[in-house]
């Protein structure tokens, strides 16, 4: 066990030249478990939020205590089943060796059709896409184009109120005290807020809807052969900037009637950006999606589980349900912090340990859960195929393992926009606020209707569009 007593600013950091050196994605370089950092603050990271701690050691913390920044490894797992070939744990580290990936299950064949979805077109050729037609990578696109101009026309004549919330500073909750108090905001990202439009958790006691977000990337298809062998079907929450990368990956999650859905085009935090800039996030990931699968989804999980009632209502507009993980309590979060062994943050043991807890906190819950988990790093992968998905597939009583789409009862059918059934997923009343409960809206056009009183202020559109944006950028690696 390793013991750690780096503070977590110099873990930060260690992190960040670590990922330099690795040419790693800029999307994958800011750490899941840390707010955005301002460019005041240097590159040092700000004390985490309650809502980004991970479970371990801090569930059982009093209430009002301050929970250790940096939890002491008190690891001791024991793991019903592991993969018989995986990888060890000693070797699941920071600056890991590279283990050979294996190739896709299926190759992706163009006009083909997943088996688990009927009424959809045949698969697009992903050779025929060009990056030329789309946003840089990693960034939040330009909000000057004809397709956010659109989009942004779509979204005002939904008929949806977008209410008048500034944009987050960059920061997190240590830098917007007012916003982070606010109850009216609904800001989960600090206060664990939930909507009644957010789907957190999964209605049937011991139901896991599977999920892995910031995809695809080189080591998917280790998770899909994986998943295939177990007969498993998850969701992936796809970042733009990913799919447009490794389009032939996406193409073999969806044919494997995996669900697919929005994970935004760079991965921002998306409270600090302006309406048009969520907007285009959200919009380009669709179609790069709906380009690359011909189908576009109708769910979508906000990078760092950053959402507000104005990135909500964004969302309804846009015909798009958020997806969060289940969150008991500050403390208790469903998230196995897997994201951070890739950059030395956390251990494997500890992510295992994490993962120990949410299941025995799911041991005591009425309904099913949602767990955030990613298939991004080589040791993401392989803790997910090695550890914890032979845990779960042995677990008792056993788990009904499905995509966030099943374990809401619904067919995979109604995960895409054209291919779910309008009678059971109405798209948003024109004029209302948004009213959906899990199910899937119809498109935007579908709706007409118009409301421009929710227009933002020039302050407020214009308030990330100087330096901040790329300060925020660049403190963020
Ligand atoms: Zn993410």
């Amino acid at each position: 066990m390793r013991i750690v007593t780096l503070s977590q600013s110099s873990l930060f950091i260690i992190a960040v030249l670590s990922h330099h050196h690795n040419h790693i994605p800029r999307q994958a370089t800011s750490p899941s478990s840390l707010p955005p950092t301002t460019p005041s603050s240097g590159i040092s990271a700000p004390p985490p939020s309650p809502a980004t701690l991970p479970p371990s050691g801090s569930g059982s913390l009093p209430p009002g205590s301050t929970p250790p920044t940096r939890p002491a490894p008190t690891l001791s797992v024991s793991l019903e089943s592991t993969n018989p070939t995986a990888r060890p744990l000693s070797d699941i580290i920071v600056n890991a060796s590279s283990a050979p990936t294996r190739a896709l299950p299926t190759t992706p064949v163009p006009g083909s059709k997943p088996t688990g979805v009927n009424g959809v077109p045949g698969l697009p050729d992903a050779n025929l896409l060009r990056p030329a037609d789309y946003p840089p990578l990693d960034r939040p696109p330009p909000v000057d184009s004809p397709e956010v101009e659109e989009w942004y026309q779509q979204v005002m004549n939904s008929g949806i109120s977008i209410p008048d919330i500034p944009p987050t500073n960059p920061g997190g909750c240590p830098n917007n005290t007012a916003a982070a108090t606010n109850a009216s905001i609904c800001w989960w990202t600090c206060s664990g807020c939930t909507a009644p439009t957010d789907v957190s958790d999964c209605p049937d006691k011991m139901t896991w809807g599977l999920t892995y977000d910031d995809g695809p990337s080189l080591y998917t298809p280790d998770l899909l052969n994986y998943l295939d062998e177990q007969k498993l079907k998850t969701t992936f929450f796809v970042v733009g900037s990913r799919v447009i990368s490794f389009p032939h990956i996406l193409q073999a999650e969806y044919l494997a009637d995996h669900q697919i859905a929005v994970h935004t085009w760079s991965h921002y935090p998306l409270t600090t950006l302006s309406t048009r800039e969520i907007i285009a996030e959200l919009g380009w990931s669709k179609k790069v999606i709906y380009d690359t699968i011909g189908v576009t989804p109708n769910m979508m999980r906000p990078p760092f589980g950053d959402i507000d009632n104005r990135v909500r209502a964004i969302c309804t507009a846009m015909g798009l349900t958020p997806v969060m993980w289940t969150r008991l309590s500050p403390q208790v979060t469903f998230n196995t912090d897997d994201f951070d062994i890739h950059s030395g943050l956390v251990t494997v043991e500890e992510v295992l340990g994490n993962w120990k807890d949410i299941l025995s906190n799911v041991s005591t819950l009425d309904h099913g859960f949602i767990v955030l988990e990613h298939d991004l790093f080589q040791q993401t992968v392989e803790v997910a195929t090695g550890y914890i998905l032979p845990d779960a597939l042995a677990h008792k009583p056993p788990f009904t393992i499905e995509p966030v789409i099943s374990c809401l009862r619904k067919p995979l059918a109604y995960a895409y926009i054209e291919s779910n059934n309008n009678d059971t997923n109405p798209p948003p009343a024109a004029g209302g606020r948004p009213t959906l409960s899990s199910g899937a809206p119809g498109s935007a056009e579908a709706t007409g209707g118009s409301s421009h009183s929710w227009l933002p202020s020039d302050s407020k559109m214009n308030s990330l569009l100087g330096g901040s944006i790329a300060a925020l950028f660049l403190a963020a690696l």
